[in-house]
């Protein structure tokens, strides 16, 4: 029997109609919703991020600012620079595009921006609040995978669930995720010694390691749920390059219950998620703020 391949556009398409929607009744209520992207040199891939955000912004209804800041720009100006953005009404979310120069502190960029503002939900609060299960804004690729779970209709209570990878954007908010919906959870990273011993039982196998085809066949119990959430740019026919994800998809397909495909899968739920976060961060700023909502 062959897995049921989860169709990650569909799902994204469907986010995105309800964001819309939301988009629309908070207008009238009155609240705009706004997204500010931020990024700092790289002129080339702002231009490509910018169009593409503002694109996917627009389909829902939300404003979308683009700020190319030079690529000398000192921490103290950059923080200015969100700190007005922070302070700026209009604006209900803001987002750091990377790759940030070098030279600039990435994380205390991104810990400068209002948690409420967070749309990527990575400051330090929101992933605390996480911890305590009531995030503010949870990070969007951690959700993303829940999306998928939902979409398989397996109850993660449990079952035993296998995270590949431990970063704080991807997998270590997963692991919470999993634990929070009564799985049992494995916490897998690149010191776990045999994976595929901890892999070969897992109900429910989530990989976000970035190491291209680390999955393969013998990893996986068959009829399980396989989540692949590595994007990885590898060598292609004629010189060329493709997305390949951290899964053997034509390996793992035949004997899985259940798989996402790369591409195709987890990435367009992402970016949807980003969208409906930012209406969400929009709809948490009106009124008095609560942490718990
Ligand atoms: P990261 O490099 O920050 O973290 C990788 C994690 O994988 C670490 O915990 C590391 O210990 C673990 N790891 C590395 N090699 C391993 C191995 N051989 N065995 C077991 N564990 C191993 O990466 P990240 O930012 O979490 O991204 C992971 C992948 O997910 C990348 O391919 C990235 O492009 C992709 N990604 C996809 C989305 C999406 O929306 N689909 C979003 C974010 C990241």
């Amino acid at each position: 029997m062959s897995a049921r391949i989860i169709d990650g556009k569909a799902i994204a398409a469907r986010i995105r109609d309800r964001t819309a929607r939301r988009v629309s009744d908070l207008r009238k209520e009155g609240i705009t919703v706004r997204l500010d992207a931020i990024m700092v040199g790289n002129p080339e891939a702002g231009t490509i991020y910018a169009r593409s955000q503002e694109a996917s912004c627009n389909e829902v209804g939300i404003r979308y600012h683009f700020h190319a800041l030079p690529a000398d720009s000192t921490d103290q100006q950059l923080r200015d620079f969100v700190q007005g953005l922070n302070r700026d009404p209009q604006v209900t979310g803001v987002l750091l595009n990377l790759p940030l120069p070098d030279s600039v502190d990435a994380a205390a960029l991104q810990y400068a921006i209002d948690p409420y503002k967070d749309v990527e939900g990575v400051n330090p609060a929101n992933i605390g609040m996480l911890f305590y299960d009531c995030p503010i804004i949870a990070p969007c690729t951690a959700r993303a995978v829940m999306e998928v779970l939902k979409e398989t209709g397996r109850d993660p209570r449990g079952l035993h669930a296998v995270v590949v990878g431990q970063s704080v954007i991807a997998g270590r908010p997963t692991t919470l995720f999993l634990l929070q919906q009564m799985a049992t959870v494995t916490a897998c990273h690149c010191e776990t010694r045999n994976l595929q011993a901890h892999t070969q039982s897992a109900d429910l196998l989530i990989v976000a390691a970035g190491v291209p085809h680390l999955i393969g066949r013998k990893h996986v119990k068959p009829g399980s749920v396989v989540i692949d959430v590595g994007i990885n740019r590898v060598p292609g026919p004629g010189g060329r390059t493709r997305i390949v994800g951290d899964v053997r998809f034509d390996e793992v397909a035949p004997i899985a219950g259940a798989i996402t495909p790369v591409p195709g899968g987890v990435g367009p739920i992402t970016v949807a998620i980003l969208l409906q976060s930012a209406v969400e961060a929009a709809r948490k700023q009106g009124g008095t703020r609560r942490v718990i909502d």
